[in-house]
């Protein structure tokens, strides 16, 4: 593991690569490992509002991925209605305990991605970056600081700002001052080579696995990284996903 500030030459490469071009990071999986006890805890907090328990097996069987949008559809599922402004508060509420209870059993979940604070730095020494995340504000909040990236005071678009991954990027884009088509988003979820497609974003994955990268590359995704270790050539190459292959 190298430092986790960047070096000057970082910044210069950052900037020689990408100019001033505006950056949208994903938060979970991109720049916060993933845990996978969090889609239990997720579907504890839910079911600690509405008093049902959901089937939640993985993410990937959503068809909205954000906190918002996952309630909204188990909502569905379970009851057959919308739920309301304060049971959506709950849900992040509960589901923010539930974070907090996996860092006291572990206080190494949620770390950072190898060389995320090292690349936010040295891209926001020479350009905009912006955090779009489909997490509760308190909840991306929550991991941030777990990640040791919570001072780096970045512009937080998350799930209280749009109910999908675009509206989210869109949000973020407003932070940031641009318009969303400048951005280049970096992500790990196929969720987000999809949003990426629908605003004809460069996108790059950050993809640690194999199993990850099948995953990104099937949903359409050209660009991929294994962290973010010195990631600016990859980010400057980033190119637009590609028409989701059928069936
Ligand atoms: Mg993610």
């Amino acid at each position: 593991m190298g430092p986790s500030e960047p070096t000057a030459a970082d910044v210069a490469a950052a900037r020689q690569q990408l100019g001033e071009r505006p950056i949208a990071f994903d938060i979970d999986g991109t720049l916060v490992r993933l845990e996978p006890g969090e889609v239990a805890a997720f579907g504890r907090a839910f079911s600690s509002v509405f008093g049902v328990v959901p089937v939640l097996r993985s993410w990937e069987e959503l068809p909205v991925v954000t906190d918002r949008g996952i309630v909204i559809t188990l909502c569905a599922q379970t009851l057959g209605r919308v739920p309301t402004v304060a049971e959506l508060d709950a849900v992040a509420d509960a589901h923010v305990g539930g974070v907090e209870e996996m860092l006291a059993h572990d206080p190494a979940a949620f770390s950072a991605i190898r060389g995320a604070r090292r690349a936010l730095v040295a891209l926001a020494a020479r350009g905009p970056v912006g955090l779009a995340t489909g997490n509760s504000r308190v909840t991306a909040r929550r991991k941030l600081a777990a990640a040791g990236l919570d001072d780096l005071d970045l512009p937080l678009a998350c799930s209280q700002d749009g109910e999908d991954r675009e509206s989210i990027l869109r949000h973020c884009a407003g932070q940031l001052g641009v318009p969303v088509g400048a951005l280049i988003s970096v992500g790990d979820g196929t969720w987000d080579v999809t949003a990426a497609r629908a605003l004809s974003l460069p996108f790059l994955g950050v993809a640690p696995t194999v199993r990850r990268a099948e995953r990104l590359r099937a949903a359409g995704a050209l660009s991929l990284v294994e962290d973010l270790a010195s990631p600016w050539s990859a980010l400057a190459a980033a190119q637009v996903p590609a028409p989701a292959p059928a069936g």
